[in-house]
């Protein structure tokens, strides 16, 4: 029990939820996030606030309501990777006239596997001719049963551009959130965990922590994961200084000896020694960035694709490497050789030159002298601004080391009736085509008594003296046979049979 609490203990106190919004790209999780932020934030609060912290709080009903605020929402999967449970709620938004896509498919499986309760918003209602009910079937379809059919996931419909019904679905949220009964656990030690970390050229070190448990004060020791720091300044989500933070509230924080990775739990010690050791023991037990080694160690004599990785915050670098560690081959692979948050420099070019790899951004910038720099070096630069794009690039390029899968397919059979020629190299036979056709350039099996003696090319193929592409059954022809690298010498004799087959290539795919 924490002596120092500044609160009373209120057993019957709740915390407000913490809601993440998911939804497939362009379904309009940003609008909806800054249609909740620019009217439903007092005004005296958010003061023309421009940072993103990763979350903000919203007052409704003269309750709170905390929002978890990534645009791409890779704060939220870097911190489920690793078994943190950070939101109470899911908004799951749906444009309607787009329906169920992909991502809107992985959003269902993760909010299923946090087991966290959801609100679906269709969104986009003011669209001419939308059809709510075929949505409600496509969901249906993912087993997400809304509550007139059958269900208990409440649906709201929103326009988050016109600011439509945006009062219903937050007041969905509370009422989700009563039954959740999210209990205020201040007297706790702290718990929290990192949802945004980033390196303020003026402030040093700067994340943010989404308090859990207990109440953390300005002076506190605290470690997460590898990172320690004493608490020298606390902001709330408009940026004003404050003294303490509570269970829900993201608070930013200065501080740190280094930038803290996101996801990472957060626990207060009591002295700066404890956090030290705390903070040496987990750097020892958790590596940063594990997916990013382990691609690195993973079989040296794989194809892989070299990338240099810049990103603007370290949730983008995060996110990457989940996804990244997602592309799984034995024959194929992509290797970090570099990354750290920033823009694109000529350092990052020497990187690239020195590792064969190709640059990736990600919400970063480059200037024109070192794009020049790459060009003349033959260095690929590629930026996005939307993760899944990126990722998608690279499993791509990945996939385009993979060989092709080859496969055969069967032309005719021809009958070897005369020998006209041979040389060192090749033979100039004559015959009749059996079955199917024979074809200019393709492969040959030579067999005798049934079993294949010899494989080849026909690379001339004549009928009636007149060179021709291709001869069809019942016909007979002339062509000059190649043997392929390796194989035997025999001769083609009079009486053996030629399988003539072509070979296909298939791109295969990750
Ligand atoms: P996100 O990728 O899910 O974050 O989607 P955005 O919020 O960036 O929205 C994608 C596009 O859909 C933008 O052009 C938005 O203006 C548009 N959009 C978002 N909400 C609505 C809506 O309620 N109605 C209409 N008509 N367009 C919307």
């Amino acid at each position: 029990m924490n002596k120092n609490n500044a609160k009373e203990i209120n057993s019957s106190a709740v915390r407000p939820p913490v809601v993440v919004v998911l939804g497939h790209v362009d379904h309009g999780k940003t609008s909806l996030l800054d249609v909740i932020r620019k009217t439903k934030v007092a005004d005296k609060e958010s003061g023309g606030i421009t940072q993103h912290i990763g979350a903000y709080q919203t007052e409704v009903s003269g309750k709170l309501i905390t929002f978890l605020d990534t645009p791409g929402h890779e704060a939220f999967t870097a911190i489920r990777s690793r078994g943190a449970r950070v939101a109470d709620i899911a908004i799951l938004v749906v444009a309607i006239d787009e329906g169920v896509k992909p991502q809107t498919k992985e959003a269902i499986k993760i909010i299923k596997e946090s087991g966290i309760p959801f609100i679906v918003a269709a969104n986009k209602i003011d669209k001419e001719g939308t059809n709510i009910e075929k949505l409600k079937q496509e969901l249906a379809s993912e087993e997400v049963f809304v509550e007139d059919w059958g269900g208990k996931v409440p649906l709201v419909s929103i326009s988050a551009k016109n600011n439509k019904n945006i009062d219903e679905l937050l007041e969905m949220v509370l009422l989700v959130a009563e039954m959740e009964e999210l209990k205020e656990d201040i007297s706790a030690p702290i718990k929290g965990v990192i949802i945004e970390s980033n390196l303020d050229k003026r402030t040093g070190h700067v994340a943010t922590v989404l308090i859990q448990k207990g109440i953390l004060k300005v002076g506190d020791w605290i470690v997460a994961g590898a990172v320690m720091g004493k608490v020298k300044m606390m902001e709330d989500f408009t940026g004003k200084a404050i003294r303490q933070g509570e269970p829900s509230q993201p608070v930013r924080i200065l501080g740190w000896s280094s930038a803290p990775a996101i996801g990472v739990d957060v626990v207060s010690v009591d002295s700066k020694d404890k956090a030290e050791k705390l903070a040496e023991e987990s750097a020892k037990a958790t590596p940063l960035f594990q997916a990013f080694k382990g691609l690195n160690e993973s079989g040296a004599s794989k194809k892989t694709l070299n990338i240099v990785l810049k990103t603007d915050v370290s949730s983008s670098l995060e996110a990457v490497e989940m996804a990244l560690s997602a592309i799984k081959s034995e024959e194929v692979g992509c290797r970090v050789t570099f990354y750290d948050i920033g823009n694109i420099s000529d350092a990052d070019v020497k990187m690239a030159i020195g590792s064969s790899a190709e640059i990736i951004g990600f919400k970063v910038s480059i200037d024109d002298s070192v794009r020049r720099m790459a060009e003349n070096e033959n260095v690929k630069i590629m930026i996005f601004d939307i993760i899944y794009e990126l990722i998608e690039h690279i499993r791509k390029e990945t996939e385009a080391l993979l060989e092709p899968e080859v496969s055969r397919k069967d032309l005719g059979k021809m009958k070897i009736l005369a020998i006209f020629k041979i040389d060192s190299k090749s033979q100039i036979v004559g015959g009749k085509v059996t079955t199917g056709s024979v074809k200019r350039g393709a492969f040959v099996d030579v067999l005798r008594n049934n079993a294949k003696i010899l494989s080849g090319r026909m690379t001339q193929l004549q009928h009636n003296k007149e060179d021709v592409s291709e001869v069809q059954e019942g016909l007979q022809c002339g062509l000059k046979f190649e043997a392929l690298p390796g194989q035997p010498s025999w001769d083609i004799k009079e009486g053996d049979v030629l399988e003539v087959y072509e070979e296909e290539k298939i791109q295969r795919s990750l």
